[in-house]
């Protein structure tokens, strides 16, 4: 086996591990199933990818997005580290070719996403592979009492039973309450319980709730005193763009950040940010995922999320670096209210469920027995007003009908335009001789994707008019007509998302949900609302213990800092026992130079006690207004 910190040296050129990194890799490489609880940010990628690359076989890590396994892989291959991502995306006859090459040995790391983990062609695969480690990540999602429930992860304990009991498996999240982590070992068949857990507590982060009849007001004046790039999170699209609108006016350059935006602006202004050519990023929460920028000084919220685990893990994306940062929670009159409509009035029942569901089928125009596996692009705003259903139930519709297998929603399905030959090269061939533009271009085209014949690829029509120096318009004129000709199969990229169904329309009472799962669910989602409720309305608890709490931590010493402490401090008024005892082993003083000395933030705080001692005779004022002994 080889040495964790030579594997480091060597595939990252890092010198070091972080606190716990090498505990919770030791403890893998000796065999034992591993729980790894390290805050956003801390490292948890290198866990699992040091083990990797020390054993022998290949290590499968399950992850639950697609972007992030892109991202991940990208970075390993650039580390000169075989790796691939195997998910929805794949399409049979490239996966079936990729799944071949891993057994026989051509990846060290295999990113697979927790749907394609079910299929029966990985499955076969995995008898006849040399796995070293499962990898979770992001293992959260496994618990229905998470805040992230996703039910194909729960077939990740079959896996175990095809690869091998021996074979360990690590389990990495950040946040996660004491009940959860139990509920991830249960549910990996973790053979001892085992978990190395980095401490919530962020010493340089303060957390604070202000209330505010002007939140947008507030969120300038906190921009114009705080130095530093900061992230605002919105709870609304349209928001993000009024807000950052609003910063810009008031010379605090920000750029808007959502989901609906096309994946090139989103990359731009992501980029602008990173970057620093913009001081903040005014994001809905589809922002922050894989993220890391160590300098955020600022992460303000103008509406709470639905859950604690979702607001810790936004706020913590400040102060990376280990400097000051704040999570600032901006709050208004009625916001518990819309916190209640919004996260709880909006869960629909079962049967609302099976309802939207078919309101959904009728919406894409699919016949029953019709629609499975093929994608549909889909704009929610849309089927909500044209259906008049409340769009956060159908929202929460859909990621029911998600969490039970009955569809996929893929937020970037659509983000590539496909391309596919359907004619012979001879075909293809005389349809160039006919126009020089489409010649340029299809020349351009079989040079530049291989195998376009077998099956749809991914293609860029901006690549395309790069290479073929023909405009972009034009080249998708020239597919479009290819199209039309039955020529080649182009789908031209839309920005939608796509809902795929996993089966064949069914009767609206014949769509099967599990009740008690979803039960549990439910009820878990409220406590977890609950539990940000108090959050807001918490006026005596350090903010900080308040959040550790719930992670079932105990600190003893406050903040200090938060504006619970800061209330508090304030509140706070000096005994005279206190002021006698400080006079006297002090020479006289003025009430500032008292304050300061005593570590009070405002003499008001002095002026009863000073009162009180000048009215018994104990103290005096002297000439220069110093307050001394009698
Ligand atoms: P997490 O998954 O816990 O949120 P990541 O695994 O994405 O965090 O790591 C965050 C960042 O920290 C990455 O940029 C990574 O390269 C860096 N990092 C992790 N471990 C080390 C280390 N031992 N030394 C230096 N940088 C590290
Ligand atoms: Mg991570």
């Amino acid at each position: 086996m080889e040495d964790p910190h030579k594997i480091l040296k060597q595939y990252w050129g890092f010198d070091a591990f972080r606190p716990l990194q090498e505990d919770i890799i030791q403890s893998v490489l000796a065999g034992k199933d591993t729980m790894a609880l390290l805050p956003t940010g801390g490292g948890k990628s290198l866990c699992y990818q040091v083990p990797a690359m020390c054993m022998e076989g290949i290590t499968i890590v399950v992850s639950p997005l697609i972007a992030l396994m892109n991202d991940q892989v990208q970075h390993l291959k650039r580390n000169g580290i075989t790796a691939i991502a195997i998910h929805s995306e794949w399409r049979t006859k490239q996966l079936e070719i990729a799944l071949d090459n891993m057994v026989s040995g051509a990846y060290k790391m295999v990113y697979v996403s927790p749907e394609r983990l079910q299929s029966p062609g990985f499955i076969s695969r995995m008898e006849n592979t040399n796995v070293s480690m499962i990898a979770v990540d992001e293992a959260h999602c496994i618990s229905q009492w998470g805040h992230d429930f996703r039910p194909p992860y729960r077939k990740i304990a079959e896996l175990r039973e095809i690869v091998g009991q021996d074979v360990p498996v690590m389990a990495l999240t950040a946040t996660a309450t004491p009940q959860v982590v139990d509920d991830i070992q249960a549910c990996l068949a973790f053979r001892k319980k085992n978990i190395f857990q980095k401490s919530f507590y962020r010493p340089k982060l303060t957390y604070s709730v202000y209330y505010t009849d002007d939140k947008y007001k507030h969120l300038v004046n906190i921009f114009n005193k705080m130095p530093g790039c900061g992230i605002v999170y919105a709870r609304s699209r349209k928001r993000t763009h009024e807000l950052a609108d609003i910063l810009n006016k008031n010379q605090i350059p920000a750029l808007p950040y959502h989901a609906g935006m096309s994946p090139r602006e989103r990359s731009e202004n992501q980029d602008a940010w990173m970057k620093n050519r913009i001081r903040v990023m005014v994001a809905t929460n589809a922002f922050g995922m894989g993220i890391d920028k160590p300098d955020v000084r600022l992460v303000i919220h103008l509406e709470a999320p639905p859950s604690p685990e979702e607001y810790f893990q936004e706020a913590g994306r400040g102060g990376r670096d280990g400097h000051q940062a704040w999570g600032v929670m901006l709050s208004a009159k009625g916001d518990i209210g819309i916190l209640k409509r919004k996260h709880l009035a909006g869960i629909p029942t079962v049967e609302e469920v099976q309802t939207i569901y078919d309101q959904l089928n009728r919406y894409l125009g699919i016949a029953f027995g019709a629609g499975a596996g093929r994608p549909y692009a889909f704009d929610l705003f849309e089927f909500t007003r044209k259906h008049k259903i409340h769009e956060g139930k159908a929202h929460e519709a859909i990621k029911v009908m998600e969490r039970e297998g009955i569809l996929n929603l893929s937020d970037s399905f659509w983000e590539h335009s496909r391309l596919k030959i359907l004619c012979s090269p001879t075909q293809l061939y005389s349809e160039s001789l006919r126009n020089e533009k489409s010649a340029t271009v299809i020349k351009s085209m079989l040079r530049m994707y291989e195998a376009l014949h077998i099956d749809y690829r991914k293609i860029r029509e901006s690549d395309l008019a790069d290479r073929s120096g023909v405009g972009l318009f034009d080249v998708k004129q020239t597919l479009k007509q290819l199209h039309k000709k039955k020529l080649l199969s182009y789908q031209a990229s839309t920005g939608k998302p796509a809902i795929i169904f996993t089966f064949g329309r069914v009767r609206e009472k014949d769509l099967r949900i599990n009740r008690q799962t979803y039960n549990v669910y439910t009820n878990a989602r409220k406590d977890r609302v609950g539990a940000m409720i108090e959050y807001l309305e918490e006026s005596r608890r350090c903010r900080a213990h308040t959040l550790l709490e719930y992670f079932g931590e105990k600190r003893e010493e406050p903040c200090g800092l938060c504006d619970v402490c800061r209330k508090q401090q304030k509140e706070k008024t000096v005994s005279t026992e206190a002021l006698l005892l400080w006079l006297k082993s002090n020479p006289p003083a003025d009430l500032r130079a008292i304050a300061e000395k005593m570590n009070i933030a405002r003499i008001e705080q002095l002026r009863k006690a000073v009162d009180e001692l000048l009215l018994n005779n104990t103290v005096k004022r002297n000439e220069k207004g110093q307050i001394e002994l009698q």
